[in-house]
């Protein structure tokens, strides 16, 4: 629930600041790492863009997959927190972040 209030502060604030009237749908991208259930996190936001300008609004989420890879010889993998079979140690880029990439709103 926490997530799903910043992501609509951050949108609220953002489209206040261009002026909008409304928002009507948001994108968003969303690291697997972070581990978050989309079916839930809608419901979240919508729970919490009830009486805001983002209130109805759609919310489309992009899952991001990290790239894990061995540090020494780049082999990639499916999960982090692992060794590779060289011993070397997987590194993890990306999958971490939430980021808002779009905003649909009315002015
Ligand atoms: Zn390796």
């Amino acid at each position: 629930m926490s997530f799903a209030q910043s992501l609509i502060d951050n949108v609220v604030r953002i489209a206040e600041e261009k002026g909008a009237k409304k928002v009507s749908k948001v994108v968003v991208e969303i690291g697997k790492l972070l581990m978050l259930n989309p079916e839930q996190l809608k419901f979240c936001y919508e729970v919490v863009s009830k009486g805001t300008i983002a209130e109805n609004s759609e919310l489309e989420l992009i899952e991001v997959k990290p790239i894990i890879k061995c540090s020494i010889c780049g082999k990639e993998y499916d999960t982090p927190f692992a060794i590779c079979d060289c011993g070397g140690v997987l590194t993890v880029e990306g999958g971490k972040d939430a980021v808002i990439k779009k905003i649909e709103m009315e002015i």
